[in-house]
């Protein structure tokens, strides 16, 4: 058995100084010059830790951390698109996380994001507040530790710089952890340490990393250890195209160890299992030495976790970044039934209605379709994939069912030719980001609005409660059409709609409406218009003073006690209660009580979804 470092992953909103943090902790670090240096590997480099004691040596001491690990392994690409895609069974391939944000602009999408994804994983982290020395005033102590820095502010400026950090406790509080200033903390086992840092200046750094290596001696000093000859698993974290080489794929090894004459087993896009021969392993070559020869790598033989590494092989078109992979041994089933068990944790709960995901790796799928899932959004297919015309196409089968999950949402992909294609044949509306909480939300937006738009539409088009009354001597012609005048009573009358009597009668149908001889195809409570009512004949189908009502469906009476009540006057809510006893005595004593199917409310009118 071995103790391997811990894996670290620097996860932030875009511009809050994950690369310039990367950088810096890679600079320091050279610049301290100490033996041994850091190790570059592939996709990752790796901090010793002689060199990390020599710079935290103190702070090391005072939190009582014996060196016991080989080093910090930070993982290069930062964001947590790189978090997502490096996983393990079980979990993240980060180890440790360093949640970054601008301490003078605090939490944006992305620090929501990555921190939703760093509970989900449960992956310990500590928060680095970056940019202190953008805080007007702050005095600038290149790479000193905070603690030092500190002492050379002004009482006002570390005040300052308090209340912004107050403001992040605040706000992870909210998010459900508490946290506190690293040399503040009462208890690292509850409260998540906040460093505040500069990453361009390096202030604070010296702290990062001590706090670091006591999140890893409180939380993994068993899932550090490992054989040191089992054969190695790993985790694609890029198939890249590389001059001279050819499709290479670059992986982080994180157990046990790996000879240049393994047969690797990896997962492809569309879930399948490949085998292939390992051609060559590569690791970077020294800085001073690339200078003087072609190439960037070298050739090893063997690699011991952790480790970053590029593997030459055949075969690798298709393997699909965030893949375990896994040494093929004499049972090469066994290993196939474990590389796709490994996605089977991620299988996707799908339904025979929802909308179509894509996501460019297995691990941002994951996180999306968790996401989907918190919200309720259903799901019809999740793949790893460039949109294509497969998609639009059941997108749109989608959309026949119910408009609102005739979507698809794609995470950091692009719409192939032939989709685009397709897209202007259909009606189906394609989500893309690469913020995965933006996504969610700009969805759900989306189908918010347009529930509204067809609120309004179907509230325009429904016939609302009104009753007019005609007025005594003012009945102009009896019949053909009859025409009187009247006063609209509650509601609003158009022309078209039918009359009924107290008794529930037909009277007739408003053929025109008029108003100092102009024509109207409405009128409104209040009003006085003379009235041609077509097929009413004057004292028998009506009388002088007759209070009518405007006849409307059962279905349309439903639809507005269940979606517009709230929208009715009080003389439309006294009608509405007038109009069902009236149909409720003349034509079925249960008119109007909700008990309908109401499936078929839904047809009343289209729906309506669009740009
Ligand atoms: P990323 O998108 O999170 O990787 O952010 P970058 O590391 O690229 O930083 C974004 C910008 O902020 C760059 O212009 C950096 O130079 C700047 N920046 C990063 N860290 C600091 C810092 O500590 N202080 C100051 N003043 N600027 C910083």
């Amino acid at each position: 058995m071995k103790t391997r470092s811990p894996i670290v992953s620097v996860l932030g909103h875009v511009d809050h100084g994950k690369t310039t943090l990367l950088d810096n902790i890679r600079g320091s670090t050279i610049a301290a010059k100490e033996a041994g240096g850091i190790t570059q590997h592939i996709g990752a480099t790796e901090i010793p830790m002689d060199v990390i004691s020599s710079i935290c040596g103190e702070f090391l001491e005072r939190m009582s951390i014996n060196e016991k690990l080989p080093g910090l392994f930070f993982i290069d690409t930062p964001g947590h698109e790189a978090f997502t895609t490096l996983r393990k069974r079980g979990g993240s391939l980060a180890d440790l996380a360093i949640l970054i944000l601008d301490v003078n602009e605090g939490f944006k999408p992305q620090t929501y994001e990555a921190l939703n994804i760093l509970k989900s994983s449960k992956t310990p982290f500590v928060v680095a507040a970056n940019k202190i020395d953008k805080i007007p005033g702050w005095k600038s102590v290149e790479n000193a530790s905070f603690t030092e820095s500190m002492k050379q502010q002004d009482s006002d400026i570390v005040f300052k710089l308090d209340q912004k950090l107050y403001e992040i406790v605040g706000t992870l509080h909210e998010e459900g952890f508490e946290s506190e200033r690293f040399d503040r903390i009462s208890n690292f086992a509850s409260q998540i340490t906040i460093v505040p840092i500069s990453a361009m200046s390096g202030e604070g750094l010296t702290e990062l990393l001590t706090m670091l290596l006591g999140l890893a001696y409180q939380y993994l000093r068993e899932q550090l250890q490992i054989e040191e000859n089992s054969p190695a698993e790993g985790t694609v974290l890029e198939v890249k195209e590389e001059k001279g080489l050819g499709l290479t794929i670059d992986t982080i090894i994180y157990d046990g160890l790996l000879n240049k004459d393994d047969r690797i087993m990896m997962l492809t896009k569309d879930n399948k299992v490949i085998s292939t021969k390992i051609r060559s392993l590569l690791k970077p070559k020294p800085l001073e030495e690339i200078r003087e020869s072609k190439t960037m790598f070298e050739n090893t033989d063997e690699i011991v976790a952790a480790a970053g590494v590029k593997i030459v092989a055949p075969h690798v078109d298709d393997v699909v970044a965030g893949s375990p992979l896994k040494v093929a041994n004499a049972n090469d089933e066994k290993v196939e039934d474990e590389l796709l068990s490994e996605v089977d944790n991620i299988r996707i709960q799908t339904n025979d209605i929802g909308i179509i995901v894509k996501a460019d790796t297995l691990g941002s799928l994951e996180a999306l379709v968790n996401i989907l899932d918190q919200k309720d959004i259903p799901i019809k297919s999740a793949e790893i994939g460039d949109i294509s015309r497969r998609d639009i196409i059941n997108a749109s089968i989608m959309y026949e069912e119910d408009k609102k999950y005739g979507v698809v949402v794609g995470f950091n992909v692009n719409i192939l030719p032939s989709a685009e294609e397709e897209l202007n044949n259909q009606e189906i509306k394609v989500f893309q980001d690469k913020v995965i909480y933006q996504l969610t939300e700009d969805y759900l937006d989306w189908v918010n609005t347009a529930k509204e738009r067809q609120k309004e539409q179907r509230l325009a088009s429904i016939i609302r409660p009104s009753k007019i009354r005609i007025i005594p001597k003012l009945v102009f012609r009896h019949s053909k059409p009859a025409i009187a005048g009247v006063e609209i009573m509650s509601g609003i009358i158009q022309r078209g709609v039918t009359l009924i009597n107290e008794k529930g009668n037909v009277v007739g149908k408003v053929e025109s409406m008029e108003d100092n001889g102009e024509n109207l195809s409405k009128a409104s409570r209040g009003s006085q218009v003379a009235m041609a009512i077509s097929d009413a004949v004057f004292e028998k189908d009506f009388e002088e003073g007759d209070v009518l009502y405007v006849d409307m469906s059962e279905r349309n009476f439903l639809a507005i006690e269940e979606e517009f009540d709230s929208k009715l006057l009080d003389d439309e809510r006294h009608t509405m209660d007038e109009l069902k006893e009236i149909k409720q005595q003349s034509e079925d004593p249960n008119w109007g009580v909700i008990n309908t199917d109401w499936s078929e409310l839904d047809t009343l009118d289209e729906d309506e979804y669009e740009d």
